[in-house]
């Protein structure tokens, strides 16, 4: 199987060339030529095998140039021991044909982990099949989630750096907490004055400069990415997909062959919602994909008008890793709507970057129509479902599974619940207390971001989870913050420099 580009179809790479760069050199993203299809006798067979075996054979008709041992490799060393309770990926069944797919369990309790736990592994092996030699440069911009999760799937993994940076406006104080007290030997952090979009720009911008590329080439360094373009990033994600409905198989909902399960997911730079869609393509009985966003409505927008437009309000909400206006997978998916027209998306991607808008053609918004629901809301909305669902459900929800859950109640008033829905969870309560906590018990909130974890855990009955608990006692290793401007020499300075002080 290879790879192309999405803004030029004369590109044609190997997977292991696509994770190991991250990003086509033309701007687009990489995506597979042809999608695979996961048949039926396949799915049965899933459904009798643990998550380990489901996530083998869903790679491994991505990732060709792996050989089924190396991806047992990976998928051991990703998922074994890491991921507390049982299963890596729990479907709850919270309430009629409402399926709750837990996919925040691994070490930093949020669903990156599911991507980010396995990454390393895939581009260590990618590196060597295709550069050999080179220490690979992980950038990542983050909204939150991904910068903590990445640096825990790099630290210390031998031949890769890594550098994050995260929106001073727009973390959560657990999550800044988790990035500035990280551990290992190899790993940077850095605060950027902006949002999560002035950071991303600023990662992309510096992806694509030659000559910084040719300063790290002096050290025999060289960049990838880590944020979800990076197909290595997107790949692990249609396996949860699978493997939820081959759980729903084993518990009976699912009877017949070709039942449908319609999917939530909260949504920001639309990579999750992307994994579901392949999982459809690939042959995955899915019915709809519904898109929930909070009050940065973008997608909402686009996917019921077909026009893109992120001129609008940025807003900082209770849901900080879906405070995105570029979403910069959504390429991926108007590529494969448009029938893989790579001068198309090229056109359309050519205006974002000019314009800040596109309108896709009618064959596109058709497709669009019928795949896809998407709908939002606000933070108000959001802590009002957490306390509704926590109190009628006895489930406890962070603020981005409640956009989901929010958004899923809005389709049902439509559509109504007849089918069984699975609504991706992408992180733990915890990661979020202020606000859950403001939404089932606002007279318990304090100022310190430990008490009210305690707090939370006392009223909902439902135990912090360990490496949340864990960084009360942590120091702090990472104080910079620098300028859009001046990440470039921030790069610099954390990588070359340091590399050349061995002081890393
Ligand atoms: C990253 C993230 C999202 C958004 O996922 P995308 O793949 O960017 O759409 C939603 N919720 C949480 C908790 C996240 O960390």
């Amino acid at each position: 199987m290879n790879y192309t580009s999405t803004r030029d179809n004369s590109v044609k790479v190997s997977a292991a060339y696509a994770i190991a760069t991250g990003i086509s050199p033309d701007g687009g993203l990489y995506v597979p030529e042809t999608v695979p299809a996961f048949t039926y006798d396949e799915l049965l067979a899933a459904a009798k095998a643990d998550y380990r075996d489901r996530a083998v054979s869903v790679l491994g008709k991505y990732l060709t140039d792996f050989t089924e041992e190396e991806l047992g490799e990976c998928v051991d060393g990703a998922y074994t021991g890491k991921f507390g309770g049982e299963d890596v990926a729990p479907v709850v069944d919270i309430a009629e044909n409402r399926f709750v797919l837990e996919l925040w369990h691994g070490p930093t309790c949020a669903f990156k982990d599911m991507a980010l736990q396995l990454l390393p592994h895939l581009l260590t092996r990618s590196v060597k099949k295709t550069c050999d030699g080179k220490e690979i440069v992980i950038l990542v911009a983050t909204s939150g989630d991904t910068g903590k999760a990445a640096l825990e799937g790099f630290k210390d993994v031998p031949g890769t750096r890594i550098i994050v940076f995260y929106p001073v406006e727009g973390v959560s104080a657990i999550q800044k907490r988790q990035m500035v007290t990280q551990e290992g030997g190899n790993v940077g952090v850095c605060a950027i004055k902006g949002n999560f979009d002035d950071a991303q720009t600023g990662v992309k911008k510096i992806f694509t400069d030659p000559e910084i590329a040719a300063e790290l080439a002096k050290h025999n360094m060289a960049f990838s990415s880590a944020n979800s373009i990076n197909w290595g990033r997107l790949a692990p994600q249609i396996v949860y997909y699978i493997s939820a409905y081959a759980d729903l198989m084993n518990k009976g909902v699912i009877k017949n062959k070709g039942d449908k399960v319609n999917v939530v997911v909260p949504t920001g730079n639309f990579g999750n919602i992307l994994a579901a869609y392949y999982a459809k393509k690939m042959g995955l009985p899915i019915g709809k994909l519904i898109c929930a966003s909070n009050a940065n409505n973008v997608l909402t927008d686009f996917l019921r008008t077909g026009v893109y437009d992120r001129n609008r309000q940025f807003y900082t909400t209770i849901s900080p890793s879906m405070d995105i206006l570029i979403s910069s997978n959504l390429e991926r998916l108007i590529y494969d709507l448009s029938g893989c027209d790579s001068v198309r998306v090229k056109g359309w991607m050519d205006s974002l970057a000019a314009t800040g808008r596109y309108e896709v053609d009618e064959d596109v918004k058709a497709k669009i129509r019928e795949l896809f629901w998407a709908g939002c809301c606000d933070d108000a909305s959001t802590q009002a479902t957490i306390k509704d669902v926590f109190e009628s459900q006895h489930y406890l929800s962070d603020t981005h599974t409640a956009v989901a859950l929010n958004v899923y109640e809005q389709y049902i008033k439509e559509f109504g619940a007849e089918v069984p829905t699975i609504i991706a969870s992408t992180a733990s309560p915890y990661k979020f207390a202020p606000a859950v906590l403001g939404a089932i018990a606002p007279e318990k909130l304090t100022e310190d971001e430990f008490d009210m974890l305690a707090a939370l855990s006392d009223v909902s009955g439902v135990e912090i989870p360990a490496p949340l608990a864990g960084l009360k006692g942590k120091t702090v290793r990472f104080d910079l913050v620098c300028d859009g401007s001046e990440m470039k020499e921030t790069v610099y300075a954390l990588a070359c420099v340091r590399q050349e002080n061995s002081e890393w």
